[in-house]
């Protein structure tokens, strides 16, 4: 058993209304866990225009004693600030209350072609103004049944190690996605998913061994409250990355009790 405190994050993806964004994160807030101690830390990943509501939601429950939500957003921009149209960068989402920012989503790898070298920039943008990146890597099934996962998610980690390095590590989550996970209902199975796990925090340990062990790795792709609890017994797995089931109140809860 390690003391690396658990994660639990919901990416909203680009669902919702801004009634129905303050509503879930009014219903999360709302939750006081009994024990106290042993919670995990819980992260929700709204759309833009529903960050600074979710905060104030957020932000309310906060001072009532409730559970603590952090607030993170889904992407950033490589730029400080300028004619960059429709980017946002670092220091407006941290205006906006964020704590972390995703990079590296395989939705934004694979539609919007974002390649290795471009998530690297932005993991570093985002930890060098203190955001926590959540650095997500995954193969796609494709790779999978080619014997490619190791291969394809060292690659996408390296990129981030080459420019960043080992220590920019310190602050930040990882998160393994197999691609043909998500929102697919095909979960990884535990063993498979620790067998990647492990892979990971080897690599960083290869470069700082210290920070290897205390970094939290989450698995995500089709996590839901009958699943998770299996998944998160796994010695590497330190939480998990939520799409679809986040969106439900009582599912993500049950995702939290899990832990
Ligand atoms: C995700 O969007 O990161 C994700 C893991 O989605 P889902 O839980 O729906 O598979």
């Amino acid at each position: 058993m390690t003391d690396r405190r658990r994660i639990v994050a919901g990416n909203w993806k680009m669902h919702g209304s801004l009634v129905s964004a303050s509503e879930l994160a009014g219903a999360l807030a709302a939750t006081t866990h009994e024990a106290g101690r042993g919670l995990p830390e819980v992260i929700v990943f709204p759309p833009f225009p529903h960050l600074d509501a979710v905060r104030r939601v957020l932000e309310e429950a906060e001072s009532a004693g409730t559970l603590a939500v952090q607030l993170g957003a889904q992407d950033l921009s490589i730029h400080e600030q300028g004619a960059h149209t429709g980017e946002v960068s670092a220091d407006m989402l941290l205006d906006c209350g964020c704590s972390h920012v995703l990079v590296g989503h395989s939705e934004r790898r694979t539609g919007l072609r974002e390649s290795d070298e471009l998530v690297a920039r932005k993991f570093h943008r985002a930890a060098d103004h203190g955001l926590i990146p959540v650095l997500c890597v995954g193969e796609t099934l494709p790779e999978r049944r080619a014997e490619r996962t190791a291969e394809v998610v060292l690659r996408q980690l390296g990129a981030v190690l080459e420019l960043c390095g080992g220590n920019m590590f310190e602050r930040a989550v990882l998160a393994y996605e197999p691609v043909w996970a998500i929102g697919t209902g095909h979960t990884a199975t535990p063993e498979q998913a620790q067998q990647v796990h492990t892979l990971l925090r080897g690599e960083i340990a290869r470069t700082n061994a210290k920070i290897a062990v205390g970094i939290r790795i989450l698995y995500g792709g089709s996590v839901n409250g009958a699943n998770a609890a299996a998944l998160f017994a796994q010695p590497d797995i330190d939480g998990g990355l939520v799409g679809g089931a986040s969106l439900d109140a009582k599912e993500f809860l049950r995702i939290i009790a899990a832990v």
